[in-house]
């Protein structure tokens, strides 16, 4: 992966929110854990895997276990200010690609300028409603959402009531190549992200609504979380093609995400964490449906081939 040197960054919608936070501050909403008895079973760090699952499903879920706007949590208190993104210095330096090619935090701004314009693009141009952007807040430690208040525990998450993506920076290293074996590289937080952000397109086109099967291999949540990976990979072959941003993703950039999006795929991780596998506890789908999902949108490039609601076979 490298990026244009000459490409201008726009930091004005990443922000990082700083270590520690948390807290029950405004009266923010505790995340329970969905997942915390199924966990009980032995595997310290299964609390995590199970979270990170269960989390931006829910989220995304309208209803289920978590906070979702239709399920009663108080959204007054978070507003769809951007008052949580608190400014620090962590991005200011971040002005070129240049800056990406050699900052890793430089490099998320990169990504994130890309997968905007390549949205504000293609949604309206395929039909959809007219693009607005999301916000992309780093934290360690702990951090108060519109959803509640997280912790790093939970993994990268998609917040539908404050439109924003939070993401604690570890998660790669210490989660998706550490307890998932994963095989990492520099393409791995791309296709997160980009991930992230098709649930934000999926809030923005209105189909979180459609959500009422939170788990199970023909689920609405899987549905969900495959069109979320199928979205992912639309814009990895944009900017596989070359934009703005990217001028050096190869097939090892793609086979990165290919392989997070095995690592992430419930089969193994139900493997990993013990337990044998069952699809009746899907929320994501398996590995084979996330990789085959994401190559569908790099090879298709529309919505239309990303309507995993209308799938006859996931
Ligand atoms: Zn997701």
């Amino acid at each position: 992966m490298r990026f244009n040197p000459k490409a201008r960054l726009d930091t004005g919608r990443v922000g990082d929110s700083g270590s520690g936070g948390g807290g029950m501050r405004g009266g923010g909403m505790r995340i329970p854990i969905p997942g915390g008895t199924r966990a009980g079973g032995g595997i310290g760090g299964l609390v995590i895997i199970v979270l990170f699952f269960v989390i931006s499903s829910c989220l995304g879920g309208g209803g289920g276990t978590l906070p979702s706007p239709d399920s009663g949590i108080d959204t007054s208190q978070s507003g769809s200010d951007s008052s949580r993104m608190q400014d620090s210095e962590r991005y200011a330096n971040c002005k070129t690609g240049e800056d990406a090619n050699t900052d890793e935090d430089c490099a998320r701004v990169a990504v994130e300028n890309s997968i905007v314009d390549f949205w504000a693009e293609q949604l309206p141009a395929q039909g959809g409603p007219s693009f607005t952007p999301a916000k992309m807040i780093t934290f360690s430690g702990g951090v108060d959402t519109g959803c509640g208040q997280a912790t790093s525990q939970v993994g990268p998450f998609y917040c539908p009531v404050d439109q924003q993506i939070y993401l604690d920076t570890t998660f790669f290293a210490d989660v998706l190549e550490g307890q998932l074996g994963g095989q990492g590289g520099d393409f791995v937080e791309p296709y997160v992200l980009a991930h992230e952000y098709g649930h934000h397109i999926q809030n923005l086109l209105g189909t979180m609504g459609k959500v009422r099967t939170q788990k199970g291999p023909e689920s609405d949540a899987v549905r969900l979380e495959l069109q979320a990976d199928c979205y992912a990979g639309m814009w990895a072959k944009a900017a596989s093609d070359g934009d703005n941003f990217l001028v050096g993703l190869d097939q090892g950039d793609i086979d990165e995400a290919l392989d997070s999006a095995k690592t992430v795929g419930d089969d193994r991780i139900q493997q990993k964490s013990g337990q044998g596998v069952n699809p009746d506890g899907w929320t994501h789908g398996s590995s084979e449906q996330r990789m085959r999902w994401f190559s569908a949108g790099f090879n298709e490039g529309t919505l239309v081939a990303c309507d995993t609601f209308s799938a006859s076979q996931l």
